[in-house]
């Protein structure tokens, strides 16, 4: 209460009015909010966290920034953790959006306001507001990154006049089955895709379209790897190319590569259209390169800006604001949603869309290993 007392006289001195949506170094008084983040293993949760703890100390909140590593007891103690310590709002991307219903119903109790970051916490009513991308969009503009790829449409999906007949070999990957997004994101992606399978422009040769099988285990690109190595060896010994690969996520993208120089294809002419998503400096330079085709760009302080101002109005018993009340269905509720917009970006508009707001410098791609 003394952090809060003084943060108001702070705040008077300073001239501003006391408008709690305000931003400014006051907002918190000092409380504590905690950060559950699913792992360090992909660099995009790094930078979440990193914006999250930055914009919230900014904000005057204190702030306890955890990584499970993708262990789910470890996120659970945590975020125990986090309670024990007082917080009075979590923020929490999980490593398993249905894992955490027991802790959450303890944050529930004691009053903690929950905040789903970038996945949706499922089978709880403990959640009470997520932020994220457009998760569905995210997928279908995967798939238009691959059509465009292979010269069928525009990156917004709009049909290309004279484009190829095809048939074109796609194989498919899907991210990792306990996160709620590798749905959205894969039904995206087969919305668009689907008719033109149906149609016979593209052909999934190794016939494997259903998530469940295509799914990635962890988001591990390992997994991704061993799994394209074995659909090279059962469905393309016959001589025949993969021409493009559905990929949520570079760090499959990446795995994908692999696999492929492995078994013989080099960057070039008849080097598979791969997509992926995240903006990771590495794939970035890939991208610059011609080893993977496209990435989809999802800026992490945008999204820790909107987690930050939902955690605020709650905190302040303010309704934040929410752009979608239908789409996110956790079990047990929908849940009240902000959906930031993603953009695909290609060799053209690296550039415009990563150096020039800042997430990278051309340094940072051209030095990524
Ligand atoms: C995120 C993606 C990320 C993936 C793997 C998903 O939940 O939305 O941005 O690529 O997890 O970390």
């Amino acid at each position: 209460a003394g952090a809060i007392v003084a943060s108001l006289s702070a705040c008077a001195g300073g001239g501003t009015t006391g408008g709690s949506s305000s931003s400014g170094a006051d907002e918190g008084g000092g409380q504590l909010v905690g950060i559950a983040m699913p792992t360090q293993q992909s660099e995009r949760w790094i930078q979440d966290g990193n914006a999250l703890k930055e914009q919230l100390e900014d904000q005057g909140f204190t702030t306890d920034l955890q990584y499970a590593e993708d262990d789910i007891p470890t996120q659970i103690s945590q975020i125990e953790n986090m309670i024990t310590k007082g917080a009075v709002a979590l923020i929490v991307a999980a490593k398993d959006g249905s894992a955490l219903t027991t802790v959450l119903e303890e944050a529930a109790s004691q009053d903690i306001q929950v905040i789903a970051y970038d996945r949706l916490l499922v089978n709880t009513d403990a959640v009470s507001y997520y932020a994220t991308f457009d998760n569905f969009l995210v997928g279908q503009q995967q798939a238009w990154s691959v059509l465009n790829g292979l010269g069928l449409t525009e990156l917004d999906g709009t049909p290309i006049d004279g484009a190829p007949a095809g048939p074109f070999n796609i194989e498919l990957f899907a991210g990792s089955s306990d996160d709620n997004n590798a749905t959205f994101f894969f039904n995206g992606a087969m919305d668009v895709l689907q008719p033109l399978i149906d149609a016979g422009t593209l052909v999934v040769k190794s016939g494997q379209t259903d998530f469940n099988v295509v799914a990635t285990q962890d988001w591990l690109g390992a997994n991704a790897q061993a799994r394209m190595e074995d659909l090279l060896t059962k469905s393309y010994s016959d001589g025949s190319k993969v021409n493009a690969v559905l990929s949520p996520y570079d760090g499959l993208s990446r795995g994908i590569a692999s696999a492929l120089k492995d078994n013989g294809y080099a960057v070039g002419a008849g080097w598979p259209i791969i997509s992926g998503q995240d903006a990771e400096v590495l794939s970035v330079q890939y991208i610059e390169t011609g080893e993977q085709y496209a990435t989809i760009f999802k800026d992490t302080r945008d999204l820790a800006a909107q987690a930050v101002k939902m955690t605020v109005a709650v905190l302040n018993g303010e309704e934040p604001e929410v752009n979608n009340t239908t789409d996110y269905d956790n079990g047990v509720k929908v849940v009240p949603s902000y959906l930031l917009q993603p953009v695909t970006v290609v060799k053209d508009n690296i550039t415009t869309a990563l150096i020039d707001t800042g997430y990278w410098t051309q340094a940072e791609i051209d030095g990524a290993k």
